[in-house]
């Protein structure tokens, strides 16, 4: 049989960790399951915190080589490889759903795709068969990304799995090897979760104002937000949420949410 329809994807906010995640004991088998469990998608449509960049930019629809941004890990970090396809017909189709007045899209085709979105992604999808494209976060305005996923979301019916990728929690400071938790941040944690739970679209939005330690989980937003764009593409159904990994990695929230 040919022609058949695509199947409506769910859309991701996980937590990516850094390139050490390759070694942790537990993370790359959960990334690998889910990454098992879910439908298989016809290309993935990535939206990192470590790309900041207005307007809105689509990366390499090509295979170029990765972005090692990050300093100081031991030098095998800087020869991995994802040579995942690039996925040319979906940046076609991101441009004609965002595009349009006061919202320009630039195309950065040398861009290959950074530590946020390969890292997670090489446990996800090993055999890096399926097609990638890389946007960059022109914003970290919530309301406006949460608009952003909104108009990406009949990418679901067409087999996109959209990923935003940041940290459930995310400062540098609270690293420890010892995995010790800050109370202010499992606070942060917990809150996010029963957020999550009432589909409170509109706390998650206001997490700055309306989250216990908001400051100290996330002393700049990179990487809360992409979970606005997440919520974008789930706006019909917010409540139909779960987390899939949750736990802590290095005193910070792994929890990874997948919607739909
Ligand atoms: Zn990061």
């Amino acid at each position: 049989m040919t022609g058949a329809a695509a199947q409506r994807m769910p859309s991701l906010f996980l937590s990516h960790g850094a390139p050490t995640l390759a070694e942790d004991a537990d993370w790359p088998g959960e990334l690998a399951r889910w990454g098992a469990e879910l439908p298989r998608p016809t290309a993935v449509l990535m939206v990192s915190a470590h790309w900041e960049e207005a307007p809105l930019a689509l990366g390499a629809t090509t295979t170029v080589p990765l972005i090692y941004d990050f300093w100081g890990f031991p030098e095998h970090y800087y020869g991995v490889r994802y040579a995942a396809p690039g996925a040319p017909a979906l940046a076609e189709k991101v441009r004609k759903l965002l595009r349009g007045p006061g919202m320009p899209v630039q195309d950065l085709p040398e861009r290959g795709l950074d530590h946020g979105a390969y890292v997670p992604l090489r446990e996800m999808y090993p055999d890096a068969d399926v097609p990638v494209l890389q946007m960059s976060l022109p914003t970290l305005e919530p309301r406006r990304l949460l608009d952003i996923g909104r108009k990406l979301a009949p990418l679901r019916d067409e087999g996109v799995l959209i990923v935003g990728s940041g940290h459930f929690t995310h400062n540098l400071r609270a690293i420890n090897p010892g995995n010790q938790v800050p109370a202010v941040l499992a606070e942060f944690d917990e809150w996010g979760e029963r957020a999550l739970a009432a589909g409170d679209v509109d706390a998650l939005l206001d997490f700055a104002h309306k989250a216990p330690g908001a400051r100290l989980a996330h002393p700049r937003e990179e990487h809360f937000v992409p979970l606005a764009v997440a919520l974008g593409t789930a706006a019909d159904d917010p409540r139909a949420q779960r987390s899939v990994i949750e736990g802590t990695w290095l005193g910070l929230s792994k929890r990874s949410v997948q919607f739909g």
